[in-house]
């Protein structure tokens, strides 16, 4: 039996899918959210008399543009560029760019469509964006990815501001390309506008925390949860975390430090497996130094273990965190965790469990932490550094604390509202419906906009 309200919400994905054909990765993420929100428009009718879900579901803007760059060989490259503007009820577009050869219009709409909740969720004046480009970093020189970061500025920078629209790093995204873009946006506008990206180095306008705001913030969050849900502690936990990126890596060390004992981690072409513990400085350098595959951990650490293009989820465990990409952990994969006795999945990557996935979990009774509420911190502390840069410099003061803080009122957040909703423990729903309500409600207030 359907409740109106669920047959309203089914009717608006249908529409929103047939008006967006081959979107598969937005209507996946559509498709997540909107089966959450009907106890929310019958709670609270204004919602669907004045269509906000569809007007929510429609990105404000989206820019598309040519990205030519000459390559070390003198051969001229074309990519395509993107950078949608999602909602701004809540602030200034925000989120990431995403540099990866399976970027899509579909991508950049499902990533832009989580960040709306995500950012809403940190309570901080942030609206939600996301860009980027099919361009393939892998394998390029220095120079080719300064010339193509430039190429790539020279034509978003007319959509860009402080108070319009700031970007950040994602996948293939780092602080290097962060410098590259921002160097250009200065000299092309002439204006030394710190707060029109996120994610700086801390020695021109950035935050040291930043970069490990968001693997930081996803242990918090799966602290939080474990202790919510299983009356447990992290201490003495075997982790395994897939990825071995910004996120995965100060995963991590921050679980290292509370005593978690991490054994794995990835990239896309194999699994590492340490049973001493995962050793993050030898990550972080073949990662961010040598820019090398993850396999060249075995030169470091002879006694580890390297499984060419295995599957991490095959490794017994208490707690995974998948930090790598969307989709990368399936149905198959979470039964064969909750068979191993895996108690919680947190994520820190954009939507890696598919719904198939989640749907394990919630039957086993295993925690989980989606996506866009346990990886809020890296978003949460870029919009921390707006307000750094808003200040031009003077009296910043922002810890780990602060981070920490954050998180755990996300956590409550989630929490309150999925038991206010009569389903305890249900975090994709206390998020959604969290989310959605503080966006919808500003969305009120401006009127038929
Ligand atoms: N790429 C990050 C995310 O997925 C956020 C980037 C930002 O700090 O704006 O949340």
């Amino acid at each position: 039996i359907m409740s109106t309200h669920s047959e309203t919400v089914l009717s608006i994905y249908q529409q929103i899918v047939d008006r967006n054909p081959g979107e598969n990765e937005f209507h996946q993420a559509l498709y997540e959210v909107l089966e959450t929100l009907s106890p929310v428009l019958e709670k609270q009718p204004e919602y669907a008399k004045n269509k906000i879900i569809e007007r929510l579901c429609e990105p404000e803007r989206q820019i598309i543009f040519r990205v030519p760059w000459e390559d070390d060989n003198g051969e001229i490259q074309i990519n395509r560029g993107y950078r949608i503007g999602f909602n701004s009820a809540l602030g200034p577009y925000k989120g990431g760019l995403r540099f990866h050869p399976s970027v899509k219009i579909g991508t950049m709409k499902f990533l832009a469509f989580e960040q709306t909740f995500k950012n809403a969720l940190t309570g901080l004046p942030i609206g939600s964006g996301k860009g980027g480009s099919d361009f393939d970093p892998k394998g390029k020189s220095d120079n080719e990815v300064m010339r193509f970061c430039q190429s790539f500025m020279t034509a978003l920078y007319r959509h860009l501001g402080e108070n319009t629209d700031v970007p950040a790093g994602d996948i293939g995204v780092g602080s290097r390309e962060i410098g590259y873009l921002f160097g250009q946006y200065k000299r092309i506008t002439q204006r030394y506008e710190s707060g029109v990206i996120t994610g700086k180095s801390p020695q021109w306008g950035g935050t040291w925390i930043r970069h490990k705001a968001t693997g930081y913030g996803a242990v918090f969050f799966c602290e939080e949860m474990v202790r919510a849900v299983h009356n447990e502690e992290l201490k003495d936990k075997v982790a395994v975390v897939s990825g071995s990126g910004n996120v995965a890596t100060y995963a991590m060390e921050k679980l290292r430090v509370i005593g978690a004992k991490v054994i794995a981690c990835s990239d896309s072409s194999g699994v590492i497996i340490d049973r001493n513990g995962i050793d993050v400085d030898t990550v972080i350098h073949i990662k961010e130094v040598e820019r090398a595959r993850i396999k060249t951990y075995l030169d470091f650490h002879h006694d580890a273990e390297y499984i060419d293009g295995g599957n991490i989820w095959d490794i017994p465990c208490d707690i995974a965190l998948p930090c790598a990409t969307q989709n990368e952990l399936q149905q198959a994969d979470a039964i064969t965790l909750a068979k191993n006795g895996c108690i919680a999945v947190c994520e820190g990557a954009n939507m890696p469990s598919t719904p198939d996935a989640i749907k394990v979990f919630q039957q086993k009774g295993i925690a989980f932490g989606p996506g866009k509420a346990a990886n809020a911190g890296g978003v949460a502390s870029s919009a921390l550094e707006m307000q750094h840069n808003a200040t031009h410099g003077s009296g910043f003061e922002y810890s780990e604390e602060r981070l920490h803080e954050i998180m755990n009122h996300i956590h409550r957040d989630c929490c309150d509202t999925a038991e206010e909703f009569g389903e305890p423990h249900n975090y994709v729903l206390g998020a959604n419906i969290a989310g959605f309500r503080r966006v919808a409600n500003a969305m009120l207030a401006f009127g038929i906009i």
